[in-house]
């Protein structure tokens, strides 16, 4: 066995040896969901598990009271390798995209690079980042500079597949309001401006608008203020849409054309419009194709069949984008069950917490801290990561202070 294989050997040990602790932690952040930004409980519970184990906690960073940076250091400063976590929960639904298993999965690759880090370079991060599924609090994080300085990032996300390479779409998150004029629907129509005319129309032209864009482009929409009353002439009229597209500067072009259809909206109808962009947008996942064949190659050693997205990989969203486009990552998923389960149903929360969703979150952590043993005991992995990057993005990763 290569000294590379042993070091392995000795994380996926204490891995394993940790299985009681991990599932506890998994299990607790489940019974208890809290939604985006409300994640007090789960974030204590990760960054103090941590925190008791030696490492140094840093909590409320980037201003988020439930994001906390939690790091270890080995012998030198460098490579700085981060795992990420979550741990958000779904309004109504609970724990349904298995974000316990994502923070249970990230704790357990921190402590399990205890036991090969007082013989190695490097520093080890545990790295909390709340409200994945509703504001993007990676995307804050990225913005802040939390992430500049890491030679790596990384997390694994429970799914139906084993994957280390699938991207995702570009999202921007709008709200189109309409401010017209009350007064009698019958009596006195013409008086009236018609705010929920101009929002028809705004469906209307995405509508024909969507015929014309790429076939990677989604534009989806629902109504969330109609009016009050059908015999009143509606004086405000606003809906929710998210403009998303496989590339940054595509998503940026596409979500012009629906201000266009908004704007036209409003003019038919006389109506004034309110065009506002919720947050930051989510960037396309670019994983660092370096680090994805690290991450193959040790899924090879945990027996797990990797089965990469095909050019038609139907594909959401995630603020783990936004990390992709500062410094070198990878947003892999780790199989819980067959094909045809999917993220945000009850069926998905139901394996959160079972034993196939807790065997998927012990290979995570095994995953990733195999992959940071490839790079804090083989310093040129780093090198070539850092090269792809570049090639990638056409600049250095993000150096920070
Ligand atoms: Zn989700
Ligand atoms: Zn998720």
């Amino acid at each position: 066995m290569s000294d590379l294989d042993a070091l392995k050997r000795r994380v996926t040990d204490e891995v394993d040896g940790l299985c009681d602790e991990l599932i506890r932690i998994a299990d607790t952040i489940h019974a208890c969901p809290e939604v985006a930004f409300q994640e007090h409980e789960a974030a204590a519970l990760l960054s103090g598990t941590l925190e008791a184990k030696g490492f140094a906690l840093d909590r409320g960073v980037a201003g988020l009271e439930t994001a906390f940076v939690a790091s270890l250091r080995g012998l030198g400063v460098s490579p700085r390798v981060a795992f990420l976590a979550e741990y958000d929960a779904l309004p109504e639904l609970g724990h349904a995209c298995g974000h316990n298993l994502i923070g249970a999965a990230a704790v357990g690759a921190g402590l399990a690079m205890q036991v090969v880090l007082p013989e190695l370079e490097g520093v080890i991060y545990v790295i909390g980042t709340p409200a994945e599924e509703q504001h993007g609090g990676k995307a804050i994080m990225a913005e802040a500079g939390i992430f500049d300085g890491l030679d790596a990032a990384m997390m694994v996300h429970p799914s139906s597949r084993n994957m280390t390479r699938r991207k995702s779409l570009t999202s921007h998150r709008v709200n189109i309001e309409f401010f017209g004029k009350a007064a009698h629907a019958a009596a006195s129509p013409d008086m009236g401006i018609n705010a929920l005319d101009a929002l028809v129309l705004t469906f209307n032209g995405i509508n024909a608008l969507r015929q014309h864009l790429r076939g990677d482009a989604r534009v989806h929409g629902i109504v969330t203020h109609g009016g009050s009353a059908h015999n009143v002439v509606p004086d405000y009229a606003a809906g929710s849409f998210g403009v998303r597209a496989a590339d940054t500067r595509y998503a940026a072009e596409v979500l012009e054309k629906v201000r266009a259809c908004a704007e036209a909206g409003a003019r038919a109808a006389g109506a004034r419009l309110e065009f506002t962009e919720l947050g930051l947008p989510y960037d396309a996942m670019m994983p660092n194709p370096v680090l994805a064949d690290l991450a193959d190659a040790n899924m090879a050693l945990l027996g797990v069949e990797v089965r990469e997205p095909g050019p038609d990989e139907r594909m959401g969203s995630t603020d783990m984008g936004n990390v992709s486009a500062v410094v070198p990552a990878i947003h892999a998923y780790i199989s819980v069950g067959p094909d045809e389960l999917t993220v945000h149903s009850v069926e998905f929360r139901e394996v959160s917490v079972s034993p196939a969703g807790h065997a998927g979150m012990l290979q995570a952590a095994k995953l990733m801290a195999m992959t940071a043993v490839d790079l804090l005991a083989e310093p040129d992995n780093v090198r070539r990561i850092r090269r792809a990057f570049e090639d990638q993005t056409g600049r250095q990763p993000d150096e920070g202070d």
